[in-house]
């Protein structure tokens, strides 16, 4: 049906020993639409991207495109399209920028013709990682890394493309730009689910907005309500 998300999770939660980081959590993300999900540092944001995509042991359902997913591994959602780019970017610093694409695309099956198809799209997106495609990845900037990163998920094949901030750590011209590419993804038909501390830029790009604080979901937004800070604000701190 029209109205099947492309992801739902309900009652999502996890733990770090005894302490509960994220408390039973119930969120979605429309078939091409751009959330992002917003809260103060320890609010529980990353840990909840982790849960989704199985890199750390979580309670809760999760379905993808209607289909009951709970249980699957990282290895067996990234398959089904669900690619997350983390904080800290994760690449093979000693490898060269187009080992890292390559690698994107490694085990995730597709026709030679389908990830040829990948490169060009990923090249066109990021025309300086064509130029630098030999480049060891560790000696390019920060952008250009977080370039790199995008790109890499992006020859995974993505349906949903989760992202850990970023913009963290950018110079704020090009946190913007590679923020701005996220917005064009998802205009070409992406779905995407950003947590992200530059909440202006977020809030430019994306649909609907949770609020995370304290490990919980706090508020759920459309971003067209949001009319100053104040109103983020307000959810942030209790
Ligand atoms: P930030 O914006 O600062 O990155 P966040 O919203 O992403 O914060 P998380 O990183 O998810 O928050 O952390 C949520 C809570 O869980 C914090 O209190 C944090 O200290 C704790 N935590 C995170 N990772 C671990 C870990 N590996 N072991 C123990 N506690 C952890």
């Amino acid at each position: 049906a029209g109205d099947t998300p492309l992801i739902a999770v309900s009652d999502l939660a996890a733990n770090y020993g005894h302490v509960a980081a994220l408390k039973p959590t119930s969120l979605y993300v429309a078939p091409g639409e751009f959330v992002t999900i917003l809260g103060p540092n320890g609010a529980g944001k990353t840990t909840l991207l982790r849960a989704i995509t199985r890199l750390i042991a979580s309670s809760g359902r999760i379905a993808f495109n209607g289909r009951d997913v709970t249980g699957l591994r990282t290895h067996d959602l990234a398959k089904l399209g669900i690619i997350m780019v983390q904080e800290g970017r994760g690449l093979f610093g000693e490898m060269t920028v187009q080992e890292n694409l390559s690698l994107g695309a490694y085990s995730l099956g597709g026709s030679s013709a389908d990830v040829e198809r990948r490169y060009a799209k990923v090249f066109e997106l990021f025309p300086r990682l064509r130029e630098r495609a030999d480049q060891i990845a560790a000696s390019m900037s920060g952008g250009e890394q977080q370039m790199l990163a995008v790109g890499r998920a992006l020859m995974a094949d993505p349906k949903l493309l989760i992202l850990d901030e970023p913009s963290l750590g950018l110079a704020p011209r090009v946190a913007a730009e590679i923020l701005s590419t996220l917005g064009n993804l998802n205009k070409a038909g992406l779905g995407i689910l950003l947590v992200e501390q530059k909440a202006p830029l977020a809030l430019k790009l994306a649909q609907r907005v949770y609020i995370l604080s304290s490990g919980y979901v706090r508020a759920e937004l459309q971003t067209h309500e949001i009319k100053s800070h104040h109103d983020l604000a307000r959810y942030y701190f209790h």
